[in-house]
């Protein structure tokens, strides 16, 4: 057909799947685990339907004051969207506008290539070394424009702040987005580097530390001048992005700082002894920073196990990619589910060495 030859053609991206079962264990997409807390439950309940009628507030202002306040910066330092995927895209399409690629790690989240390749952004994805770590010096070549995830997916491996911060320094002249996705699970933001670096944009998400992840908040913090070119596209592309109920709910989320804390506190006590029960069943993986590990056994394929878990209704995630094609990414979820996990593993793979 003609007309075909005129349409934006791309490879989209496959997220996890969201199997609906009764009795099924979720560890494929890094959600919470827990519920939300208790006061976005409430305001939930509370909610008056009638303020539906209006279109929400196109600055998502509520969210965007409560973020300012809770990280300590402007509000208009910060961006909110409807999810750090929306955050990020809409970041592609405004920073990374130049002819030099873009650059970003060989094995990381797998929605930036995509984005690339949709907004016709020439990229180059720089090999992590031997032990999945980035190499600041890779990344002082020419270049359009930076993005990596700090912990890094799906290998779970966070970079110190002088390694995140070299690589910035080093890039004075485009923009360097850091993905901090998984920060909220034991690892040191960059936020303190927005005083030094105009050109730093840190990402973050409401969908795994906040457990929000069906309300779609996302948001970053940079310099003013970022804020204001993005919002600039934004208003360019739809001006009432986020519904009204999230941005109540995403309020009440930010105010409840205790219970953030008792819920990431949880996940990363959950995360340490998973660690030492795969290590004891012949796993090995990056030592992770984030609400996942990312494992492979010494003796059998991860696509066996995959199946054999999927098979009992135990999902995580598998990639047959390159360099990654033998490990499983497996969410920390509550206690009673990971010892389930364990069990059917402990299982499987005695018999699997009969
Ligand atoms: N960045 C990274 C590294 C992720 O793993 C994810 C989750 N798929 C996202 C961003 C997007 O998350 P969300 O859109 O739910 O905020």
């Amino acid at each position: 057909m003609k007309w075909e030859e005129n349409v934006r053609k791309c490879v989209p991206y496959v997220a996890g799947e969201q199997p609906n079962k009764k009795n099924m264990i979720k560890l494929n997409t890094n959600e919470c685990p827990y519920p939300p807390a208790p006061g976005v439950v409430k305001a939930m309940q509370d909610m008056d339907y009638k303020a539906l009628r209006l279109y929400p507030n196109s600055q998502v202002a509520p969210v965007v004051n409560a973020l300012a306040e809770y990280y300590q910066v402007e509000p208009d330092q910060v961006f909110v969207g409807v999810g750090s995927d929306d955050v990020i895209s809409m970041a592609f399409l405004t920073f990374f506008n130049g002819k030099e690629p873009i650059l970003f790690p060989d094995v990381t989240y797998s929605f930036y290539d995509v984005w690339a390749d949709l907004y016709r952004i020439p990229y180059k994805q720089i090999p992590l070394d031997e032990n999945w770590h980035i190499r600041p010096e890779d990344y002082k070549i020419p270049n359009g424009g930076i993005i990596f995830p700090n912990p890094n997916a799906p290998t779970g491996l966070l970079e110190p702040l002088e390694k995140v911060e070299e690589i910035i320094r080093s890039n004075p002249d485009v923009v360097v987005m850091v993905d901090e996705a998984y920060i909220d699970f034991g690892g040191t933001s960059a936020l303190p580097l927005l005083e030094k670096y105009d050109n730093l944009l840190i990402v973050q998400t409401f969908s795994k530390s906040r457990a929000m992840a069906g309300l779609r908040v996302g948001f970053c913090i940079g310099s003013k001048k970022l804020i204001q070119y993005l919002n600039d596209v934004k208003y360019s592309f739809n001006s009432y992005t986020m519904n009204l109920p999230s941005q109540a709910l995403a309020v009440e989320a930010v105010r409840d700082d205790a219970y953030f804390k008792e819920v990431t506190g949880k996940i990363v006590k959950t995360r340490e002894r998973v660690k030492k029960e795969l290590t004891a069943l012949g796993f090995t993986f990056p030592d992770s920073y984030a609400n996942f590990v990312f494992a492979s056994h010494k003796s059998v394929p991860a696509k066996d196990i995959f199946m054999a878990l999927r098979e009992a209704d135990i999902y995580v995630r598998y990639w047959d990619k390159a360099r990654i094609n033998n490990s499983l990414r497996i969410t920390i979820g509550t206690d009673e589910e990971m010892d389930c996990l364990i069990d059917f593993l402990k299982k499987y793979l005695a018999n699997r060495a009969e």
